[in-house]
């Protein structure tokens, strides 16, 4: 048989069984496994699988004893996957040839140990050693979480891994023309609970996934974010305070992964820019990050599809609840905070959501003098507050003092009481950190 078409044979059988053991495999005895090479015999009788194990002797051997005791099973997976005459006897043995497993020990070692932000090439080097991925955004989502995740998401899908995402809050009707969005669930299969790497986009710690997410250990979540506070909660931590968005930290792991930007990638990234800059308005946007925009149009974002999803199409009914909101709202503090709200009254007169109120605080901030805006939604479970700054005031500061948090210039919270002592906690906080 031609070595060639071996090669491929080999390849399939890799990607079908990486595929079979991360999601199919429940065996207790199953440690943190990598398939790093086939090699099927000439006549297709036998494969021997080479596995490298995380972890000591005894984890490995475990391993082994798991797979060689599924192996009758993961052949019935690859006659399922992979479309041969004859589907190849299973012989597992562990590589230890490649290092792969000591390589990783010290590439986490090495992370831990570095309390500086690890290197794109650190973090592409811990993301190369996993099968199969869950990203996770946040509550409320916008833009730059979902966006950067399914980046990434698709990036790795590319390599054959495999890739789910999880979400508690349905995706926003404004993102849903985004790539792979069908994917986003709150419902995740229990193999990836237990197996997969949790990559957690735009979250400062990890409680903003929201109630449903499964408990993860430690070492098995890469946190990739760009605010300020963030908690570092994972056994990596990309964390570039700098950045303008989640989005383009995903943005130089991909390039330090040599992965073909497609369309598609490259419109979720340059999503996660407009959102996160305001459409290029805010003062986060750089030089850079026009140079790295420019690029992601070139490599077939669709900007003006962005532009229309995130800044227009809005429903006649978000219009109607923003000149409501802004009818009523107030000025204080000799013009330098201004607030409004909306509540549960509003969202059932105007037949509107949480999604239509996006554009009010924008308004609200934009009031000449004005150096801090809050826009209170009053919510049956808690009163989501939203802040802005001008540049001076620190909202970051202000809402992390009641518990929430986010950047200097836009940060959120949500208060668990009545709208009134949520408006005076709100204003104490914004004093405190300097508005009179
Ligand atoms: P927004 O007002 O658009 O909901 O949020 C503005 C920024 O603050 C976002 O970067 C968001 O991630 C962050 N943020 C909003 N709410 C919370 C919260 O409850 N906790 C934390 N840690 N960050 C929040
Ligand atoms: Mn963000």
């Amino acid at each position: 048989m031609k070595q060639e078409r071996l090669g491929r044979i080999d390849a399939a059988i890799q990607r079908a069984l990486a595929n079979a053991i991360s999601t199919q495999l429940t065996d207790p005895r199953l440690g943190f496994t990598t398939v790093t090479r086939v090699e099927t015999a000439a006549d297709l009788k036998t494969a021997k699988v080479y596995v490298s194990v995380i972890g000591d002797r005894h984890a490995a051997r475990l391993t082994l004893d798991a797979l060689t005791h599924a192996a009758g099973f993961l052949r019935g997976e690859l006659g399922h996957a992979v479309d041969l005459r004859h589907t190849p006897e299973l012989l597992f043995i562990e590589d230890r040839s490649t290092e792969k497993a000591i390589e990783m020990s010290k590439t986490l070692a090495q992370l831990a140990a570095a309390p500086e932000v690890p290197t794109a090439e650190q973090v592409v080097a811990f993301l190369q050693h996993w099968d199969s991925f869950v990203f996770v955004s946040h509550v409320k989502p916008d833009g730059d979480t979902l966006g950067a995740g399914l980046a990434l998401g698709l990036a790795l899908r590319a390599q054959g891994k495999t890739v789910a995402y999880f979400q508690q809050d349905p995706v926003p009707r404004n993102l849903r023309f985004l790539a792979d969005t069908d994917k986003v669930s709150r419902d995740i299969p229990q193999a990836l609970v237990d197996h997969a790497l949790w990559v957690f986009c735009d979250m400062s710690d990890a409680g903003r996934a929201g109630e449903y997410l499964p408990e993860i250990p430690r070492e098995r979540i890469l946190v990739i974010d760009h605010h300020l506070g963030n908690t570092c909660f994972g056994a990596v931590n990309y964390i570039l305070t700098e950045e303008c968005s989640t989005g383009t930290c995903v943005l130089h792991l991909l390039k330090a992964m040599q992965a073909k930007i497609t369309p598609e990638i490259a419109t979720c990234l340059l999503t996660t820019i407009m959102t996160d800059t305001g459409g290029f308005m805010h003062s986060n946007t750089t030089a850079s990050v026009l140079a790295l925009s420019a690029e992601l149009i070139e490599a077939g974002a669709q900007k003006e599809e962005i532009t229309n999803q995130i800044f227009a199409n809005k429903r006649f009914a978000a219009t109607r609840l923003v000149g409501d909101a802004l009818r009523t709202a107030r000025l204080e503090d000799d013009g330098a905070y201004c607030w409004s709200v909306v509540d549960e009254a509003m969202f059932a007169l105007y037949g509107a959501d949480s999604e239509d109120t996006e554009e009010i605080i924008g308004h609200l901030r934009a009031v000449e003098g004005v150096e801090v805006a809050a826009l209170f939604k009053v919510f049956p479970d808690g009163v989501r507050v939203s802040l802005r700054s001008s540049g001076r005031i620190n909202v970051q500061a202000a809402a992390a003092r009641l518990d929430g948090g986010g950047h200097f210039r836009a940060a959120g919270l949500t208060f668990v009481g009545p709208i009134e002592e949520a408006i005076t906690a709100v204003r104490e906080a914004l004093r405190a950190e300097g508005l009179s």
